[in-house]
């Protein structure tokens, strides 16, 4: 394979690969005709977009950074953030399904599933036929991920699951759900494990659909565990390493959250540009007032900034360093950036900002998500203190 290195210009500041810029162009093209048109009504309705899911998964996005032999794009991380970025500048909810379920949802299984494992699940996750979910979060256990209730009891060749989930992305649309329980509670965090779980076995329940302040069009449902059987060969890795394995996960997903912050704060600036030349007040556009003009510039440097750190560490990914560190950093920065941008976004159209004319008000709600999704803003802080020796 020949790979060539695009020189910064104008058009490529981040010295993205042609086939990245390919991808980012496939995706902006598919994000504006397919994913745009929805955003509003899916917010508005509470409504999942199913359909979208199928079509992306004709264009390979469901399975872009996975192995080609299981049905996968066999592409970078990087690639798979900027599809990310493109789909979360038109439309949240359906940027955090498609990043929880290839980070949380599928990852697992290409990281620790058997080739069994892989065969039997990844082809239909990489085709969208089924949207990957993972369930770690509870009630109580939820910052504290691995003070979980739901316990998986071994019984002979299966283990018998019981418990609640709750605030899990993507249920209704998976035919299988990954699930942390714990396997031996006097080990603590070293006595839990994960399970691949039907949603079709008996004694699984899709409880309540959250209602939430944005990404409304992204579905957010506890899930029930009454006595569910699972065969043991539906374990992934070894019993009592289901901690390790989520911390894992967690390291790529949060520079998916990363690039889902950048791309909702990318999406509200350009609104907010567009509208601060269109509209005049006092004799001329409110983009050269100072104010407005010294506003914009401050989004689009943190914009930058955000998009440094977040492919900086998806190529510490793709390398095979360690990217613990840069993936929390990068999550922290980005959104709190998009918190920041997308509520001077709201600013910069004034009135216009808060109703649902614009989309600006929805991207400021859909924002918030990124600091609270995947470990909260502390948490990272947590994380990054003690990665810097604290
Ligand atoms: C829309 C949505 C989608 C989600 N999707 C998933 C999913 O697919 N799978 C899944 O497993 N989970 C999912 N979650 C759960 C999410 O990861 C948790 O909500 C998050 O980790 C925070 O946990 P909590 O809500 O229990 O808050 P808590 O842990 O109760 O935290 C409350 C507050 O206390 C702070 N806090 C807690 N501990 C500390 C500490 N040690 N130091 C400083 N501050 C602290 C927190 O930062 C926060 O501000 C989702 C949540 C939402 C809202």
């Amino acid at each position: 394979m020949t790979i060539t290195i695009i020189p910064p210009s104008v058009n490529n500041h981040y010295g993205l690969l042609e086939q990245q810029l390919a991808l980012q162009e496939l995706v902006r093209d598919f994000a504006q005709r397919e994913i745009k048109p929805l955003a509003a009504e899916i917010d508005e309705k509470e409504s999942y977009p199913s359909q979208t899911f199928k079509k992306m998964g004709e264009l390979g996005l469901m399975g872009l950074p996975w192995p080609e032999e299981y049905g996968g794009g066999g592409a970078d991380y990087l690639s798979y953030v900027i599809a990310i970025e493109e789909i979360a500048k038109v439309c949240g909810s359906t940027a955090l399904s498609y990043a929880a379920h290839v980070s949380l949802g599928t990852a697992p299984i290409v990281l620790f599933g058997t080739p069994a494992q892989k065969q039997r699940w990844l082809p239909a996750l990489c085709s969208g036929r089924s949207v990957g979910s993972w369930a770690l979060t509870e009630p109580q256990a939820g910052s504290d991920a691995a003070c979980l209730n739901t316990v998986a009891l071994r019984d002979g060749n299966e283990y018998i699951l019981s418990g609640v989930k709750q605030f899990i992305t993507n249920p209704p649309f998976s035919e299988a759900v990954i699930v942390m329980a714990m396997t031996d509670r006097l080990k603590g965090n070293n006595g839990i494990s994960s399970f691949i779980v039907p949603a079709s076995s008996e004694g699984f329940a899709i409880g309540k659909h959250e209602k939430k302040l944005g990404m409304r069009g992204s579905p957010t449902c506890e899930i029930i565990l009454r006595n569910v059987r699972v065969p043991a060969d539906q374990r992934l890795g070894e019993e009592n390493t289901g901690f390790k394995q989520a911390m894992k996960t967690l390291d790529g997903g949060r520079i998916s959250i990363g690039a889902l912050a950048l791309g909702i704060a990318q999406g509200a600036f350009a609104e907010a540009l567009a509208y601060a030349n269109a509209r005049s007040a006092f004799g001329r556009p409110i983009g050269k007032h100072q104010a407005i003009a010294h506003m914009l510039a401050e989004m689009s440097t943190q914009i930058h900034g955000a998009r440094l750190m977040v492919y900086h560490a998806a190529r510490l990914k793709d390398a095979n360093l360690e990217h613990t560190l840069a993936g929390a950093q990068a999550k922290l920065f980005a959104s709190e950036m998009a918190m920041k941008v997308t509520t001077d976004a709201v600013q910069v159209l004034g009135g216009y900002g808060y109703v649902r004319d614009f989309p600006v008000e929805r991207m400021m709600r859909d924002a918030k998500l990124c600091e609270i999704g995947e470990g909260t803003s502390q948490i990272q802080r947590l994380v990054i203190a003690r990665k810097i020796g604290l």
